[in-house]
């Protein structure tokens, strides 16, 4: 075991504090992992204030991790001491079951291991990247390509992949009509993304207060959902809605921008659930669909990809001490667009 510091709350809703937990030791085909710089993602949050049910404390969140090779395992031949390496949602799976085979690891049936407010296969707790080191099994780790610096490669490891894994399925491309509904975290990486892919992009947002960023990152039409204006402009029009809202919304009127054959994806969820009509998804054979994450062999081909088009996240580099203040920042839509923390303050 390795005494490493990391951020943590001690209690649901509770500040995180500096504190220091244990690491399992290197295993056969583990690699431990200096973190240079972990994203903040709103899930840190809901799981941090057991939003989301009955969480493991004390929690060290954080599940967009980037960093660099310090020590591998004997077993150990993807990675060298040195490597760039980044960390996303989950460290373990099954591994055996038709999604792990089939590279949807992400949703193994029997629960993938999440990087952090879970049990690892050895019993223990997992504790995630507001800290300053990590052991992760190779084969749940990615390799972050030289284009991409370690501080903006972060936040691909959750929200990139979380957009780009929709994105893909749905086959977001040349000729394709996509709409980001939201314009924050996840959604300033799917309008980075469906624009790189080559598909046609507009953003759907509460106002146009960040329409020139939308624009800037690669939006071709900018919409205020606030505006009722925005749903006769843009009905039957939309191939893909993928929405990144995590407040309730009105699904039938959103469904009613999409062409015949349209798909609407949440990769955001409210608490609650939601109501709709069926005739939304019955005229025009429409798909109410969701999606989350991605898995490993994906979220390779995702950082390869961004580094391929020279982009990664829009960040807010923040020290240890200002996590708290980030959190609340975070809950009032208040950082462009996503904030990164500089482990070497921690
Ligand atoms: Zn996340
Ligand atoms: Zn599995």
């Amino acid at each position: 075991m390795t005494t490493v510091a990391a951020y943590a709350a001690p209690a649901a809703k509770a500040p995180l504090e500096r504190t220091t937990i244990e690491r399992r030791p290197v295993g056969e085909f583990d690699v431990l992992i200096d973190i240079k710089f972990a994203g903040i993602c709103h899930s840190d949050i809901h799981q941090a204030q057991e939003g989301w049910g009955e969480a493991i404390f004390p929690m060290v969140p954080g599940h967009e991790i980037a960093g660099v090779v310090a020590e591998v395992g004997p077993g150990v031949t993807k990675f060298s001491v040195g490597d760039r390496v980044g960390v996303g949602c989950m460290v373990d799976s099954c591994r055996e079951c038709d999604n792990c085979k089939a590279g949807l690891e992400q949703y193994c049936a029997k629960g993938n291991v999440p990087t952090y407010n879970g049990i690892g296969k050895d019993g223990e707790p997992t504790y995630g990247g507001y800290s300053t080191h990590v052991v992760v099994d190779e084969n749940y780790t990615l390799r972050i390509p030289d284009g991409l610096s370690l501080d903006v490669a972060a936040p691909l490891l959750c929200a990139g992949i979380t957009l780009y894994s929709p994105l893909r399925h749905w086959n977001a491309g040349p000729g394709k009509k996509v709409a980001i509904l939201g314009m924050g975290g996840l959604g300033h990486m799917g309008v980075k993304i469906a624009h790189a892919l080559g598909a046609e992009v507009t953003v759907l947002s509460q106002s146009l207060r960040k329409k020139d960023d939308g624009l800037k990152l690669g939006a071709d039409h900018y919409y205020a959902t606030s505006d009722p204006k925005t749903f006769e402009e843009l009905r039957g029009s939309l191939d893909l809605i993928v929405s990144t809202v995590s407040a309730p919304l009105g699904l039938d009127q959103y469904l009613a921008l999409l062409k015949t054959d349209g798909a609407f994806v949440n990769v955001g969820a409210p608490e609650e659930p939601v109501s709709l009509n069926l005739f939304s998804v019955i005229g025009g054979r429409k798909t109410l669909a969701g999606s989350g994450i991605g898995g490993i062999q994906e979220t390779q081909e995702m950082l390869d990809f961004c580094a391929e088009h020279g982009f990664g996240a829009e960040i807010e580099l923040i020290s240890a001490a200002e996590i708290n203040e980030a959190y609340e920042r975070v809950q009032s839509s208040d950082v462009r667009y996503r904030f990164v923390i500089d482990t070497a303050t921690i």
